[in-house]
């Protein structure tokens, strides 16, 4: 039996109600969908992210949140485009603000799930999510590629014990899928990690310009759903920086501070 048939079927026993308020007859009905644009900017160091900032539709906070959990605890997929709806207008504000522009390839690197997550879920939320969001970038004439490049390590799961600060610094490393990279950006970039480095513009030439490499001066960011501590947006950074991959920026649904 197919999900939508199943949705269908719990449709009509349970007719559904807004995922962040309840409100029925509605996905998330229009004053949910406001509070995603109640942007949060969470400083970083531009070391670590070119942009020297995470960027957030959203505080994770009441209905935001309930609409998060539903959506991704609760396989509450119709949630989705709404998501990437407001993702996608954050990331084109950063884009203009920045000054990146259609010449500048895109790559969405979805934050990794745990194996446990996965198997519970029976689905992967960032990269459905990561997919409509590329979707609608390419509308606005960019050409946008999603590369599932991170995998949590067998055994890993998230750490929940120490101040903020010691959580950052004991941020996770991820397991790199080198193939889904090195198609992007070249046998190069996985060698020489100062190649990519050294890059702190999207525009510079020496941003993907290996001649192995599929794109030129591609804009790479990492998109996960709640930034807590940060740890999971370090972790999946420092992954990438250690095989030559620079991340520009940082977009995440909801932050719980900032
Ligand atoms: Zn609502």
């Amino acid at each position: 039996m197919t999900y939508s048939l199943l949705r269908e079927i719990d449709y009509l026993l349970a007719p559904r109600g807004c995922a962040g308020c309840l409100q029925p007859d509605c996905v998330l009905c229009h004053t949910c969908q406001q509070q995603l644009d109640r942007w949060v900017e969470r400083d970083f160091p531009s070391s670590l992210i070119c942009l020297g900032a995470l960027f957030s539709c959203a505080r994770y906070q009441g209905p935001v949140r309930h609409a998060i959990l539903t959506w991704k605890d609760h396989g509450d997929r119709e949630v989705t485009q709404y998501f990437a709806s407001a993702l996608a207008r954050l990331i084109l504000r950063t884009l203009r603000v920045t000054g990146v522009s259609p010449d500048n390839p895109l790559v969405l690197i979805p934050a990794p799930s745990s194996r446990s997550s996965l198997r519970e879920r029976g689905w992967y939320p960032m990269r459905e999510l990561c997919t409509q969001l590329a979707a609608l970038l390419s509308s606005y004439g960019f050409h946008v590629h999603v590369c599932c490049a991170l995998h949590q390590k067998r055994g890993s799961h998230k750490s929940v014990t120490g101040s903020v600060r010691q959580r950052q610094s004991k941020s996770r490393t991820y397991q790199i899928n080198r193939r889904q990279l090195q198609f992007l950006f070249g046998a190069q970039a996985l060698c020489s990690p100062s190649l990519s480095l050294s890059s702190s513009s999207p525009s510079s030439p020496s941003s993907g310009s290996s001649s192995q490499s599929l794109l030129r001066s591609p804009f790479v960011m990492v998109i996960d759903d709640i930034c807590t501590t940060g740890s999971t947006v370090v972790g999946c950074i420092r992954s990438l920086r250690q095989a030559g991959v620079p991340v520009h920026a940082a977009f995440t649904l909801a932050s719980v501070s900032g």
